[in-house]
């Protein structure tokens, strides 16, 4: 079983991988203007408690952060604290943050993060070669407990050969893109970063194709609905296991 919990929406853009960013798609269609961050409704979700007074959330849950927006966006600097407040009371249940801000994680990082804390998962995510340049050095030195890689929107091809320890990255996954106007992904990419994480022995998952995935020449364009279960269909996963 797992949980999404939304702390805030909103968010800002700061790399290609955000050019279609799909709460920009979502807002404009309310009207509503995506680069303000507000809290949300369910920001307290995981320490709110039923009439007898046990956790909402059960022990063990899987809980997935932050789907219209980025756990370290600028915006919500002055409610992390209380965020990270939440996830240490919860040290029962499992934490998952994807970021395209490793850069930042240090604001507002608790006093008593150490080395991490060992219920929470965080993956950085990298659509280009510049931007696994840039993010994947900072992030391989931050003191996190368990750490992925998510390629996604795939945009071209990634060489991540000097990045996949595998004493340290439990998988790296792979991803087209979403939408009307998605960029294409070519198979092609995704078999070359599978290919670099089978001889670095890291686990490798292929965890949707996109909406326009070129194959064999062809190009394929893909309903929303079908982007994971094609993926799986591709049977190209290597090792894959549950990060927590
Ligand atoms: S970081 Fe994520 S949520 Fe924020 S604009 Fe970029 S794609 Fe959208």
């Amino acid at each position: 079983m797992s949980v999404s919990w939304n702390l805030w929406h909103g968010c800002r853009k700061i790399s290609p991988g955000c050019k279609y960013c799909y709460v920009y798609r979502q807002d404009e269609r309310h009207g509503k203007v995506s680069c303000v961050v507000t809290k949300t409704a369910n920001f307290n979700l995981p320490v709110k408690r039923k009439r007898d007074k046990s956790y909402r959330i059960p022990s063990g849950e899987m809980v997935y952060t932050c789907f219209t927006s980025d756990f370290f966006v600028e915006g919500a600097d002055e409610w992390r604290r209380e965020a990270w407040n939440m996830i240490k009371e919860r040290s029962d249940l499992k934490f998952f943050i994807i970021t395209k801000r490793v850069d930042r994680f240090y604001v507002s990082l608790p006093d008593d993060w150490g080395e991490g804390y060992e219920n929470v998962a965080i993956a950085c995510t990298v659509e280009n070669q510049p931007m696994a340049d840039y993010r994947l050095p900072i992030y391989l030195k931050l003191p996190i407990r368990h750490e992925l890689i998510v390629c996604a929107p795939l945009l071209e091809a990634i060489d991540l050969r000097k990045y996949l320890d595998p004493g340290k990255i439990e998988e790296v996954s792979v991803g087209g893109e979403s939408g009307n106007d998605a960029r294409i992904c070519d198979y092609n990419w995704i078999l070359d970063i599978r290919q670099q994480c089978v001889e670095a022995d890291v686990p490798f998952w292929f965890h949707q194709t996109g909406a326009r995935l070129l194959k064999d020449g062809k190009l394929f364009r893909i309903m929303r609905k079908f982007q994971h279960s094609q993926a799986r269909k591709a049977g190209i996963n290597f090792k894959v296991v549950r990060v927590l």
